[in-house]
């Protein structure tokens, strides 16, 4: 095959790609990791078309850089990766420094004991490295998962981008391999064996820059749903997240499952914006909701739904062990210290548990009717709406309730 024009049909290939990129990365802003890409494929863009350019060109130009370009492609690929998943950048200076020492055996096969078997081994080990980085990174990646039921989840295309670039390290390696096994003789005319090889390479490369660019896409719609999930002052899950596990929780769980939630209040908080103002109150606030993350496990699901409100959702406990987990949350408030002026505060917290048929509506308002018991007994006070004690309290809080004005 008369290499120019393979190379040629590459160039076209990437060219593609460095326009699907720029396109991408103009018509959603904010993508990450866009820019290394498109520098990626511009590099592999111009190392072909030195390459075919052969024939007419000096060495250090067609040979030298044209293989620092594809191996700095290839380099780019794992930046874009690390930037797309917002990872430390850490084979970065291996990568330089095999960059740099592909320049000096290059220069030396080239110049000094010319050998195109040489070089096309080297440049294949480059590649393959920096190829394994990328596929170490993806494979490495640990989502920091907010919430599994509102995120989507990433693993798998990290997985298959990952076995993609662990392809594209294992065609180097069989095509350093081979090319010593049955070395081409012409670079101007390659063999079976290399046409095979710079062919799937452009294919694998052309497969990592849509996979990219799907990742790229995919993590910034995680990190806009992440936002539109998040209350802004305490990284907590907001009002609208939570109702909508609450909602799907119920809607899973049959008969016998008992979901609680627990709404805990602040006291007095007005007091404390007035006596310490705004801020030291939204200090307040973000202390109290994570002292509260502390002290649940994992798989409770907490939120910030109101001005000083926080809400739990615990799951396969009994309502006696809700009690329980609301009175080490109280007292733990109760004595939290390192707040504004030294202040002691504490909450409120009222508990309900669901019954067979429950609806969100419903198990909130019971919630929120023990919470007012608990406030009205005095308040720094756990109630539990279905208890002896909380339902009687509770039906008898019920029509004052009611009767507030809205
Ligand atoms: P109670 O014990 O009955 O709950 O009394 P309270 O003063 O805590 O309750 P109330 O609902 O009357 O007041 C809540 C206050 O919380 C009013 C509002 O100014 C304040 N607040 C609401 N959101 C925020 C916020 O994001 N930051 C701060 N600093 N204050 C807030
Ligand atoms: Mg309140
Ligand atoms: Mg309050």
């Amino acid at each position: 095959m008369y290499m120019p024009y393979l190379m040629l049909s590459y160039a076209a290939a990437a060219l593609l790609m460095l326009v699907c990129s720029r396109v991408c990365a103009w018509s959603v802003p904010g993508l990450r990791g866009l820019n290394y890409l498109s520098w990626g494929f511009l590099l592999g863009l111009v190392s072909v078309l030195l390459i075919a350019a052969r024939p007419f060109t000096p060495a250090w130009l067609t040979i030298l850089v044209s293989n620092q370009l594809m191996a700095g492609f290839v380099l780019l690929v794992y930046c874009t990766a690390a930037s797309i998943l917002d990872a430390p950048m850490r084979f970065l200076p291996w990568g330089l420094a095999a960059q740099a020492a592909m320049l000096a055996s290059l220069s030396y096969y080239t110049y000094a004991v010319p050998n195109l078997t040489a070089r096309i081994v080297i440049a294949c080990c480059v590649c393959a490295l920096n190829a394994l980085a990328a596929a170490v990174l993806l494979f490495r990646y640990k989502e920091p998962v907010l919430e599994p039921e509102v995120e989507p989840s990433l693993r798998s295309l990290t997985r298959v981008l990952a076995w993609l670039a662990v392809f594209i390290a294992a065609q180097n390696l069989a095509r350093a391999i081979l090319s010593v096994l049955y070395p081409s003789r012409d670079f101007l005319y390659l063999n079976l064996i290399q046409t095979a090889f710079t062919y799937i390479g452009m294919l694998m490369s052309a497969a990592a820059g849509g996979g990219l660019i799907w990742l790229a896409l995919w993590m910034h719609r995680r990190d806009l749903h992440r936002l539109a999930q998040t209350d802004g002052l305490t990284g907590l899950l907001n009002r609208r997240a939570f109702e909508e596990i609450l909602a799907s929780d119920l809607r899973r769980r049959s008969g016998g499952d008992v979901v609680a939630v627990l709404l805990a209040d602040i006291d007095h908080f007005k007091n404390v914006n007035d006596a310490w103002g705004h801020p030291a109150g939204d200090e307040v606030i973000r202390k109290v909701g994570w002292a509260m993350r502390e002290e649940l496990r994992p798989a409770d699901v907490l939120a910030r739904v109101g001005g000083e409100e926080f809400i739990v959702l615990l799951r396969d406990v009994s309502l006696e062990q809700a009690e329980e987990i609301g009175e080490r949350l109280r007292r733990r408030i109760a004595c939290l210290d390192g707040l504004p002026g030294k202040m002691q505060v504490t909450v409120s917290i009222g508990i309900a548990a669901n019954h067979a048929v429950d609806t969100p509506d419903e198990l909130l308002r019971r919630c929120d009717m023990a919470m007012y018991c608990s406030k009205q007994a005095g308040r720094n006070l756990v109630t539990a709406y279905s208890s002896f004690l909380g339902r009687s309290r509770a039906i008898a809080m019920e029509s004052r309730v009611t009767a507030r004005p809205a």
